[in-house]
């Protein structure tokens, strides 16, 4: 019989671990969380950190969400977004309506995009298809693109009737060479039940992420926090997502970012509330520590503003500009598009920032 190894519980053979460039398992996350100083926190994720990046070093990318279709039919409670079908305020861009958006991504410097909408069933599989390859013909290389999200990927190969790894070869052939993790928020059955009953298991989760990553497409990690979900469940997804990159070592890189919850059925009318800027950023250390196989952390500056760039002294390295998501912001996010002074931020706070251009990553 095989006795489970008991974590130690003292922030010293924590500690050892770390510099050492041992493993913590999941009972050391939950001490460090539950016991360790926040300096001690950011002093660990900082020797993980300098592991995959130099100190005083973080890139961003100027990037917009493109909310392409707001009819969802699966309706979960945190969502602001979404119309149902039946519901007035829906709407499907054009091709013409993107293009639009994404000239104007590249007027601003961007040159990134991510398309994010719901689970539409008036769209067929040759509205994305024509979508990407007119996207792909009209940029080229001057602009990468976030096809979707494994949500709604997944939600596109069931409607059309095709296995996941067919999707990805179809999306795969029109130009796409991203799908990112949306649509994880927080990635345990328990969490799906509660909130989210109509957005797939865990399981097919990550079987959709797999097809995608031997389809050779590129992917990221991603984690939602802020909502009632517990400290298990937290570490649970991290367990996971760290279990899965040892698997298939497809993880580009990991963003979290936190709940918006005005205006939904979750947070009410009034929102409820937010958890604070200093949770985010204890939590992102823990991320980077526990997180050993993922290069890069990303800070969201979507959900914190400004001070998302402290993240970069809890251990993350990157983070994006954006100039537009309609999810976040119907639930109450703001974006400025002063950019210099977001920038000054991170100068004042001792780090070079560098634009990072995904299409020349993904072309690596
Ligand atoms: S979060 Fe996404 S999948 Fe859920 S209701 Fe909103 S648009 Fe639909």
């Amino acid at each position: 019989m095989t006795l489970a190894v008991q974590s130690p519980l003292t922030l010293a053979e924590i500690a050892v671990k770390v510099e050492q460039g041992s493993r913590i398992d999941v009972e050391d996350a939950r001490w460090l969380w539950q016991n360790a100083a926040v300096g001690e926190l950011q002093r660990l994720a900082a020797i993980v950190r300098s592991r995959f990046h130099a100190p005083g070093e973080c890139t961003y990318m100027v990037m917009r969400i493109v909310n392409y279709t707001n009819v969802c039919v699966a309706q979960c409670d945190y969502c602001a977004f979404y119309k149902l079908p039946t519901q007035a305020g829906g709407y499907v861009m054009s091709q013409d309506d993107v293009f639009a958006k994404l000239d104007e991504l590249i007027a601003l410097g961007g040159d990134l995009a991510a398309f994010n909408g719901g689970f539409n069933p008036a769209l067929p599989l040759s509205y994305y298809c024509e979508l990407f390859a007119a996207i792909r013909a009209r940029y080229g290389d001057a602009l990468e693109f976030y096809a979707l999200t494994i949500a709604e990927f997944l939600y596109l190969a069931d409607h059309a009737k095709l296995s996941y790894a067919e999707a990805a070869e179809r999306l795969r052939a029109s130009g796409v060479r991203w799908i990112t993790g949306g649509g994880s928020e927080i990635l345990t059955e328990g969490f799906r039940a509660r909130h989210s009953k109509f957005k797939y298991t865990v399981a097919e989760y990550f079987e959709a992420q797999r097809a995608i990553i031997d389809a050779g497409l590129k992917t990221t990690a991603t984690m939602v926090i802020g909502f009632d979900e517990t400290l298990d469940e937290r570490l649970e997804h991290l367990d996971r997502t760290r279990q899965f990159q040892d698997e298939t070592r497809g993880l580009a890189s990991f963003l979290c970012w936190t709940f918006k919850p005005y205006f939904t059925q979750l947070g009410g009318q009034l929102g409820g509330i937010e958890i604070s800027t200093a949770e985010y950023l204890k939590h992102l250390a823990l991320c980077r520590i526990f997180l050993d196989n993922i290069p890069r952390i990303r800070t969201s500056v979507l959900t914190q503003n400004q001070r998302a760039l402290e993240g970069l002294n809890y251990g993350a390295d990157d983070f994006d500009l954006p100039i537009e998501d309609e999810v976040t912001q119907k639930a109450g996010a703001t974006i400025s598009l002063d950019f210099e002074r977001i920038l000054d931020y991170a100068r004042e706070l001792g780090y070079t920032p560098r634009y990072r251009h995904v299409a020349l990553a993904a072309k690596q």
